[in-house]
């Protein structure tokens, strides 16, 4: 490093420390007869010992040294926030929707199976009405027995109870008008989904019960 700053500490080991090979070879021998007797004994070996720098005393490799000595290099993990939020919210709606798919016995699974939102639809303030309480399945038709404590209304053909899903699934009392409006039998989803289908409203003055949702 062409900066390097050095230590007062190393400044004075090297001021004290010698370069000559015999002295070093003498000294990390212990002694010079200590030395002698070592070559003695490896009969010719002539090992020699001589002084290599280290890192210590140079910023750049004394903070490289500290970084590898740290018990783990600690990584930044930034996360936007809006993204720690939109994993939140997909955890919930997650969650959401394995609850939801349990609820198959519920009226508006049929309808909304996907837990999100519905489309704003162009609808006036009648049609919304009625759309919303077809889609909860209570309408006056079916349910005012509750207000009035009568018995349930019951389908006069089939002689069940009227239900909405009843009456715009099941009943072959309106066959002919399904097919006309919907080219057949059709679901609930198809009738009261995400968009509902555009000749509902049609249907229901076919069969007159549009003023009676
Ligand atoms: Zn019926």
């Amino acid at each position: 490093m062409a900066n390097a700053k050095i230590n007062e500490d190393l400044v004075r080991e090297r001021k004290n420390a010698t370069f000559d090979v015999v002295e070093l070879t003498n000294l990390l021998d212990g002694n010079k007869e200590k030395t002698n007797r070592r070559k003695e004994l490896g009969k010719g070996l002539n090992i020699m010992f001589c002084w290599i720098p280290g890192h210590s005393g140079i910023i750049g490799n004394e903070m490289a040294d500290k970084a590898a000595r740290r018990p783990a290099t600690v990584v930044d993990n930034f996360v936007p926030l809006c993204d720690a939020l939109q994993a939140v919210k997909n955890q919930l709606t997650k969650k959401w929707q394995r609850t939801w798919d349990e609820q198959n016995q519920n009226k508006l699974h049929d309808i909304q199976p996907m837990v999100k939102p519905l489309k704003n639809c162009a609808l006036n303030r009648k049609q919304s009405v009625v759309l919303n309480r077809l889609r909860i399945g209570h309408t006056r038709l079916t349910h005012k027995f509750l207000l009035l404590s009568e018995p349930p209304p019951t389908c006069t053909r089939c002689q069940c109870i009227l239900s909405v899903k009843h009456i715009l699934v099941h009943c072959p009392n309106f066959d002919i008008h399904k097919r006309n409006r919907f080219g057949g039998n059709i679901c609930l989803k198809d009738l009261l989904g995400e968009i509902p289908h555009p000749n509902l409203f049609h249907f229901l003055h076919d069969i007159g019960i549009y003023e009676l949702i």
